[in-house]
């Protein structure tokens, strides 16, 4: 676009000779000649479309004075040189304060110096624009950026701050006073006393209260300034609140994951002590058996070597008879590990019903005993349970009730159940042999037994049934004993839930 002056000047052989200098410097300008107050007006009228006026200073229809102030309250960066032959040195200075940007005597030998003022006008307006841009630019951002930017005095006062800042603080903007107190800036005080001593630049974390209830985390960037002949601290705040809940967040779930691999570790320490001690069990208490049937088999070998086979139907016996003890401990142990492995459906079990299938399948063993069997369980009384595993578990226990007795005493067996809180408590007591306390600990595990074959039959399988089985139905098992008095176990089994 072509530059485009405005030359006001009455005279038109002056305006000839200042648009011929003009149009000298700048080939591709555009003047517009006014020589009287309507030609004002129309230029007026379309807004002074101008980059420089060019004004006489007395003129038949105003003054340049005039002209300058017009202008200058239309537009105030439009650039007003005045180009007078009849202007004194106090209209000009009265004209310098109406903001007249040169002022150039209209003279021949001065009508050189029009354009070179003309030149450092338009230099002198691009340079401003160009300020004004850059700052009109940095003020929108400091506006629109969400760290806060704040300037602070040595002694605390805030000097200044953006949007974010005052939003940071709550406040709206300038709603501070140097009296109010805010968790942030008094942070920054205690920091600029520091900065006052020795420093130039600090920078610091801070939470204003508890980041799990609301409390917020900043950074905080300090850097000590000269401003004007006067020290201040330009401070940068962000907020870093959800950079921080994220960290602790990461902290929490580390730790919570730590802890979850160490109980998973022991509980993994543990099932694997478990299996070694069961293996070890198993492996011994099956080798026992097997040796008899060997030590059997061998003596009958040398007895057939020798002819003498007077025994042979006593040791073939004891035989059949050991490899029938083997094949129960081993369809119990199946059971037992059938009992770790398979899933159970846990369902509402009332327990008077438990123990009707338990008594119908113990039958034969309570009729050969002479028992006399006792129940005492509320009605409608529930348990949260497997059907099946339970009703086994109470078999278990009825049926050691029935075994452990002195011989040829007839075993006397209660069962009872009650509601504790949230549990159900079946107990199985009887006036049997007893076990001795330092036993108790015991003869829940696998092949545990406490008497001989003859004097009590049995694989030592039984309670360890019962616990495994109690405790995948999420309940427990206890017992309490006198020696020679009976015995009493318990199962806690959960009860359901209340409607
Ligand atoms: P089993 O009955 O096959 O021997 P269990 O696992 O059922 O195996 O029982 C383990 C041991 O606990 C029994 O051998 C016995 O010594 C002891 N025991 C279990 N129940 C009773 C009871 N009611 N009275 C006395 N001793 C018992």
């Amino acid at each position: 676009m072509p530059l485009r002056f405005l030359l006001l000047d009455d005279n038109p052989d002056d305006r000839l000779l200042a648009r011929r200098e003009l149009e000298r410097h700048f080939p591709d300008c555009a003047t517009t000649e006014v020589g009287d107050s309507k030609g004002f007006e129309e230029v007026a009228a379309a807004g002074f479309p101008f980059d420089l006026v060019i004004t006489d200073y007395q003129m038949r229809w105003t003054t340049g004075l005039d002209v300058l102030k017009l202008i200058k309250a239309h537009d105030p960066q439009l650039s007003v040189i005045m180009f007078t032959a009849t202007g004194t040195q106090e209209i000009a200075v009265e004209a310098m304060k109406h903001g007249l940007d040169d002022y150039v005597i209209k003279s021949p030998r001065h009508y050189a110096r029009l354009p070179v003022a003309v030149r450092t006008c338009l230099d002198r307006t691009e340079i401003r624009s160009r300020a004004i841009r850059s700052e009109t630019r940095l003020a929108s951002l400091l506006e629109n950026i969400q760290l806060g930017v704040f300037r602070m005095s040595l002694d605390g006062e805030i000097e200044a701050g953006n949007k974010a800042f005052w939003s940071m603080l709550g406040l709206a903007s300038g709603e501070y006073s140097k009296a109010a107190h805010r968790p942030l800036i008094d942070e920054v005080r205690r920091h600029i006393a520091d900065l006052k001593a020795t420093l130039d630049a600090a920078d610091l974390q801070f939470d204003d209260g508890d980041l799990g209830t609301g409390g917020r985390a900043f950074k905080v960037k300090l850097v000590r300034v000269r401003v004007n002949g006067h020290d201040a601290v330009d401070g940068i705040a962000e907020d870093v609140t959800s950079l921080r809940r994220a960290d602790l967040e990461i902290l929490r779930l580390n730790a919570d994951l730590e802890q979850r691999i160490a109980t998973r570790t022991r509980q993994l320490q543990e099932a694997n002590e478990a299996l070694e001690t069961f293996g070890f069990s198993v492996s011994h208490d099956m080798r026992e058996p097997l040796r008899t049937i060997q030590g059997y088999a061998n003596v009958l070998k040398q007895d057939f070597a020798e002819g003498n086979l007077d025994k042979a139907g006593l040791y073939i016996h004891r035989i059949e008879a050991v490899a029938h003890r083997v094949d129960t401990m081993v369809t119990d142990l199946l059971e037992f590990a059938r009992l770790s492995r398979t899933e159970i459906a846990i369902d509402a079990v009332p327990v008077a019903d438990a123990l009707h299938e338990m008594k119908g399948s113990l039958h034969g063993e309570i009729q050969q005993a002479r028992a006399r069997l006792e129940f005492d369980v509320p009605s409608g009384l529930t348990v949260r349970a497997h059907r099946q595993t339970f009703v086994q578990a109470l078999a278990n226990l009825v049926s050691n009730a029935l075994k452990f007795v002195r011989p040829g005493e007839p075993p006397v067996v209660r069962v009872t159940a009650a509601q504790a809180g949230s549990m159900v408590r079946v107990t199985v007591t009887d006036e049997g042999i007893g076990i001795v306390p330092s036993a108790l600990g015991r003869i829940f595990n696998v092949f545990e037994r406490l008497h001989s074959e003859e004097e009590y039959p049995g694989t030592g399988i039984g309670l360890a049934i019962v616990k495994k089985g109690v405790e995948r139905m999420g309940g427990q098992v206890a017992v309490e004993s006198t020696p020679g008095n009976g015995s009493a176990f318990s199962i806690d089994l959960p009860a359901p839930a209340q409607p």
